[in-house]
């Protein structure tokens, strides 16, 4: 008999709303960008383009643009002890910039944002699938990628990583709607992960879902952030807060950029895309260790059905989602957005 799986919904009326986030994803088509080129006597290197999964692959993400920048500093001696500059202070910019300071760089950060990337809105879901348009060698990159970032997770689980304490990730377990696909397969031939079960979830109010349960990770993104930030402080590293319009602005002969978004106009890429996301925290509640993404259809304005998404990570006081809008880079709230959101939030969970 399927197991029936009872879960507490998430309290999102009004006195629970804490804040609305819009904030954009840099997805690259077909693979992410990963690499060094010397433009106009400068080296850049560039590490962008993750979408919605760029906590997924963080660290062997840094990793591969350190390798692919050592091996061009073996191939270009005249750049070695050159100064280093890093454009972005998201998840990318400031894990860089600490493997450098660590390997003895001097480096320096200079970014448009400080505060709020949009890599600190991140929900927290492992999400290593590729994309649909990629082949079988940029597939292979994904599962390079992910594979070696979800070890590097389960060391910090471990409390084996330098700099990021054990509670920037958890094993918790999360619900995906049967017509979703993570891209866990190979996690699971590979014994990383085991395989999902079968579940009903039941909110106790009527509500109940088939969904697939898998016991997979959460990575923090409030204490990943926090740990991220205490060590560029304790490395005495420089952040300047500017706006880069070109690569010539900086004196530095080295440039990673890791810039997000930013890079479209950086780079002139024309495989980047904006993805628009909608998110709403939650306000102070208990704290509800589970994650959950599932499909349903609406009807948009036009009347026409639309495919969106439920989305629930215990991400803060719990984090509740979420948009996938391509094409558009706009920063100003859409109120329509989140209102649709928890219209589908207060009929699927019933609350
Ligand atoms: C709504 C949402 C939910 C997400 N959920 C998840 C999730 O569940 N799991 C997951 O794995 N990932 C998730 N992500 C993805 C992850 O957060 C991103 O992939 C991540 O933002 C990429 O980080 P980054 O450091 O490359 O870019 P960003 O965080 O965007 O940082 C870019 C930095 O570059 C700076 N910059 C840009 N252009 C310039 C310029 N011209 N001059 C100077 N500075 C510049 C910006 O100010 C910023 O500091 C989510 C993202 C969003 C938006």
């Amino acid at each position: 008999m399927q197991r029936i799986v009872h879960l507490t919904p998430p309290q999102f009326s009004p006195e629970y709303v804490k804040e609305k986030v819009i904030c954009i994803r840099a997805h690259r088509e077909r693979e992410f960008k990963i690499g060094c080129e010397i433009i106009d006597g400068k080296l850049i290197c560039h590490n962008y383009g993750q979408g919605g999964a760029g906590l997924t692959f963080l660290f062997a993400s840094v990793e591969a643009s350190l390798c692919s920048f050592n091996e061009c500093l073996a191939a270009h001696p005249e750049f070695k002890n050159k100064e280093i500059v890093v454009i972005g202070a998201g998840c990318y910019g400031l894990l860089t910039t600490i493997e450098l300071a660590r390997e003895g760089h001097k480096v320096r950060i200079v970014t448009s944002e400080v505060d709020r990337p949009s890599s600190f809105n991140a929900a927290g879901f492992f999400f290593p699938r590729s994309r649909k348009t990629s082949t079988p060698q940029e597939r292979e990159i994904f599962h390079t990628l992910g594979l070696a970032s979800y070890a590097m997770y389960k060391k910090i689980i471990a409390s084996e990583h330098p700099f990021i304490s054990k509670e920037a990730a958890s094993i918790i377990p999360v619900y995906y709607g049967l017509n979703i696909d993570p891209g866990y397969d190979f996690y699971i031939q590979q014994c990383m992960l085991e395989a999902a079960e079968r579940v009903t979830v039941d909110f106790g109010n009527g509500k109940h879902y088939e969904a697939l349960e898998y016991k997979t990770l959460f990575i923090n993104a409030d204490v990943l952030f926090a740990d991220l930030r205490r060590a560029i402080t304790d490395l005495g590293i420089t952040i300047t807060q500017a706006n880069i319009a070109a690569f010539s602005d900086l004196h530095e002969s080295i440039i990673f950029n890791c810039t997000g978004i930013g890079a479209k106009q950086l780079t002139n890429d024309k495989k980047l895309i904006p993805v628009q996301g909608h998110l709403i925290m939650l306000k102070e509640q208990p704290k509800l260790e589970y994650m959950l993404n599932m499909q349903v259809t609406m009807r948009d304005e036009q009347g026409n059905e639309r495919d969106e998404l439920i989305y629930y990570s215990p991400r803060g006081s719990g984090t509740l989602g979420i948009t996938f809008i391509r094409g558009k880079r706009s920063l100003v709230p859409n109120e329509h957005e989140f209102d649709r959101i928890l219209q589908r939030c207060h009929d699927f969970f019933g609350v």
